[in-house]
């Protein structure tokens, strides 16, 4: 290390290096203490009114630079600020013994409330009035309003976690890459930072402090982040830090192993305008289209017309081959607000994945519907996509028989279901005889076989999908499928590890499914054994003690 230099470590995401000025992003504001006001009602109100004056500036300054659609948002949202019977029950409040913060706190929330019981696209801007008021509320208190910070020219975002709404729309012209103090590796803002190509370090630990505008080296690869590093250790990465995935040139042949088995390997998406990318990367397909990552920001449920829009869409891009598409998987750090919980002090072991559709039938109804119709028009097309159909954490047979036939009863196909849980697992040749498909969810897997939740930093280390306890798990799958005859592939982070994929072939993976980056270097490890030498892998790796044993155990082999 160079002197001066100082380096922080945390768990890096993806291979990227980038070098750049941290820039910090502040989380929400502690919600403004109910005390009653102390001071004059007057200064109050004023205070409010030059507070609101300040936002107005900042946000028309914004809404200049902005284009298109962000434009017009900006300009609603200053609209909102300035609304003037907003203000005159902010008045109001401050009359009748409330501080300045709390008055309108109170007045945007019940503002905020009329807006999402309006529905559709009155309740999209009840999120806008949220930001506002927070904007107001941070002037008020003299600190940085929360979200991604403002900036002309490019950083790197330090935050102490980042919500997968955030990540989902982070400036690529902007934003290097980002570092947080909290979450995991198999954490959604992991997964979205890797398909997203954004180069992050995650779990950095909780008292991490990096000064705002200090020059960082990031390093997902290693994992290192070079707080002020020399000029000459910025020289010597020379063009690393430039270097992102090539994509493929020419036709890409599909997944295979030596012997010539068929492996197909599929991609992981969150949006349709990552299909063009996979495609180009070599995806034979799309093993993992995770819905929720569309409706992130939606107060409302989708309504059926706008979802088949978007799963046609998909499907257009991938005609002659298979798409798994799997409904909402809302709960935990993917809160959806209309399929939400509330509350609740675990919610890994909450109301997550199909135990929250169940509790809102309709939602689930609607999505199948969506997607049966999506399939149809694909097929009346002339150039058809296979739709298939999957819910995330299934527990058993019951649960994989309410889901499978009421996507048949809708009109789907292809009904299948995740195994995410060691519960299913246990039971696999019960699913396998209902469920079309099972597709293994190895993040959420690891995270309930290890009992060590995905989005904490501290426990990083138990979320290692090599645990031979995780692969036993997926040999139990893994031979149901085959004795079913129906295929079982993976969809988790595992399957982008190129010497853990030809584990889980071994263990009798049908597929693979991961994000684009990875796909050419698995495909060139599988082409590189047999299905008896993966096995053989495979069998070594399931007798070792932990997981170092088990990537030991299966190198050798
Ligand atoms: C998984 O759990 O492995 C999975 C693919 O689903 P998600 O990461 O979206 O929870
Ligand atoms: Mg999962």
């Amino acid at each position: 290390m160079a002197p001066g230099a100082r380096e922080l470590h945390g768990v890096g995401v993806g291979r990227g290096v980038v070098i750049g000025p941290v820039l910090w992003m502040p989380g929400p504001l502690a919600e403004p203490a109910d005390a009653g006001r102390s001071g004059d009602a007057a200064a109050e109100q004023g205070a409010v009114r030059s507070a609101i004056r300040s936002v107005v500036v900042e946000l028309r300054d914004r809404a200049d630079r902005a284009e298109g659609a962000g434009r017009q948002i900006i300009e609603a949202a200053i609209q909102m600020a300035q609304d003037p019977v907003l203000a005159e029950q902010v008045d109001e409040r401050i009359e009748a013994g409330a501080t300045a913060e709390r008055a309108v706190y109170e007045a945007f929330r019940s503002f905020q409330e009329q807006l999402t019981s309006l529905g559709g696209l009155m309740a999209e801007r009840a999120v806008d009035i949220g930001d506002v008021a927070q904007r107001i509320i941070a002037v008020l208190r003299g600190v940085r309003a929360p979200g991604v910070p403002e900036s002309d020219a490019p950083f790197i975002l330090l935050a102490d976690d980042l919500a997968p709404a955030d990540t989902a729309q982070l400036d690529l012209n902007l934003v290097l890459g980002f570092i947080t103090r909290r979450g995991g590796p198999t954490g959604h803002t992991a997964i979205l930072a890797r398909s997203r190509g954004i180069p992050a370090i995650v779990g950095v630990g909780a008292d991490a402090e990096v000064a705002e505008q200090t020059r960082v080296i990031l390093d997902a690869a290693s994992g290192i982040i070079t707080v002020d590093p020399s000029d000459a250790q910025v020289a010597r990465l020379g063009n690393r830090a430039t270097a992102s995935t090539p994509p493929v040139a020419g036709r890409v042949a599909p997944g295979a192993l030596a012997d010539g088995t068929s492996i197909p390997l599929l991609a992981n998406l969150g949006s349709p305008q990552e299909s063009a990318a996979a495609v180009a990367l070599g995806a034979e397909g799309v093993g993992l289209f995770r819905t929720e990552f569309l409706f992130l920001g939606a107060q409302t449920p989708p309504g059926v017309a706008e979802q088949q829009r978007q799963y046609e869409q998909v499907l257009s891009q991938f005609a002659g081959k298979r798409v798994v598409v799997r409904v909402l998987d809302a709960g935990a750090d993917k809160p959806l607000a209309f399929l939400g919980a509330g509350h609740e002090d675990n919610p890994a072991l909450g109301l997550r994945g199909l135990r929250a559709l169940r509790a809102r039938q309709q939602v689930l109804a609607d999505q199948l519907t969506a997607l049966a119709n999506a399939q149809d028009a694909s097929a009346a097309s002339g150039h058809p996509a296979e739709l298939w159909v999957m819910a995330p954490m299934v527990a058993d047979a019951p649960e994989t028989r309410f889901f499978v036939d009421l996507g048949r009863q809708l009109g789907v196909k292809t009904v299948g279901v995740m195994a995410e849980l060691p519960s299913i697992a246990l039971v696999a040749d019960q699913v396998l005889a209902i469920a079309d498909f099972v597709s293994i969810g190895t993040n959420d897997l690891t995270q309930y076989a290890l009992a060590a939740d995905r989005l904490l930093g501290s426990v990083a280390a138990y979320q290692d999908p090599w645990h031979p306890a995780v692969l036993r798990l997926v040999g139990l799958l893994g031979n149901a499928g085959a004795a079913a005859g129906k295929p079982v592939g993976i969809c988790g982070e595992a399957a982008a590890d190129p010497q853990l994929a030809v584990v889980l072939v071994g263990l009798g993976a049908t597929s693979l499914s991961m994000a684009p980056a990875a796909l050419a270097d698995v495909r060139a490890e599988l082409a590189g054994v047999t299905l008896e030498r993966a096995r053989a892998k495979a069998a070594a790796a399931l007798a070792a003690e932990s997981a170092q044993g088990a990537r030991t155990a299966a190198a050798t082999a």
